[in-house]
């Protein structure tokens, strides 16, 4: 095994939605025996508890004692308790996905994210996390740093199927504008906007399998490397 390996490693990976980067980073994390951490399902855990309180996104007083009082648990790319209930299927939910993007726009919700995500790198022996803001604000000192790209087209294909999966039947034309409102969202805000972090390796995937893109950022990454496995992460 070599020297470098034995060693922490801080894997970032971002894109826009759609693009595999849960799938592909949940996959590398199990590979390399990694801790993962899906940072949007951490996003939308928190746009279900403001939606479950009827909270006015423009109540930020309000949103800020919420944050205090809001317990994430993330299991190891696996399940996503809010409170201590499972609402991993629920953070998947159209009602959530369409308020996410202004919910993840507002600074104070950053703020606790950033800290939060942060906190758990660091108590990780080694961690793979897949975002919008990995490389530019979480983990700019990643040792390793991608960026995944499809067409919106493909992107919205992959995330249709995804919902599928999950019991939920979208048109292509619902999965295409929803995908597009949270790009533009994402793109433009003010604080931490999805952006190509100088260094980071771009892969369109569009024309691969998701074996292929994993296998290329395991070769980039050189694995079978000696990290740790961390069976749950808590917050
Ligand atoms: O990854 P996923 O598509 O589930 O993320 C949901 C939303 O969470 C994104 O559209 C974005 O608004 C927000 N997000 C973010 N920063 C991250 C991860 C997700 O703003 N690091």
């Amino acid at each position: 095994m070599p020297d470098t390996f034995k060693r922490k490693i801080k894997v970032a990976i971002d894109g826009p939605a759609g693009a595999g980067k849960s799938t592909v980073a949940r996959e590398i994390a199990r590979r390399l025996g990694c801790s993962y951490l899906d940072t949007g399902a951490m996003y939308r855990a928190v746009t279900l508890k403001l939606i479950r309180e009827r909270v006015a996104l423009a109540d930020l007083e309000r949103i800020e004692a919420i944050l205090m009082q809001t317990g994430l648990d993330l299991e190891n790319g696996q399940r996503v308790f809010l409170d201590g209930e499972d609402v991993t299927l629920e953070i998947r939910q159209p009602a959530v996905s369409k308020l996410v993007s202004p919910v993840a726009a507002i600074p104070a919700v950053r703020s606790r994210m950033v800290a939060l995500q942060r906190e758990i790198a660091s108590r990780s022996t080694s961690i793979v996390m897949d975002g919008r803001d990995i490389a530019s604000r979480v983990m700019p000192d990643a040792d390793y740093s991608f960026y995944l790209d499809a067409t919106p087209e493909e992107r919205a294909r992959r995330r249709q199927k995804e919902l599928m999966g999950q019991g939920l039947e979208l048109s292509i034309d619902e999965v295409t504008a929803g995908i597009e409102e949270r790009d533009r969202i994402d793109s433009a805000r003010a604080d931490s906007p999805l952006v190509i972090t100088p260094g980071a390796l771009v892969i369109d995937t569009t024309e691969f399998t998701f074996k292929e893109v994993v296998a290329l950022l395991l070769d980039v990454i050189r694995a079978e490397s000696g990290c740790a496995p961390d069976a749950a992460t808590s917050i």
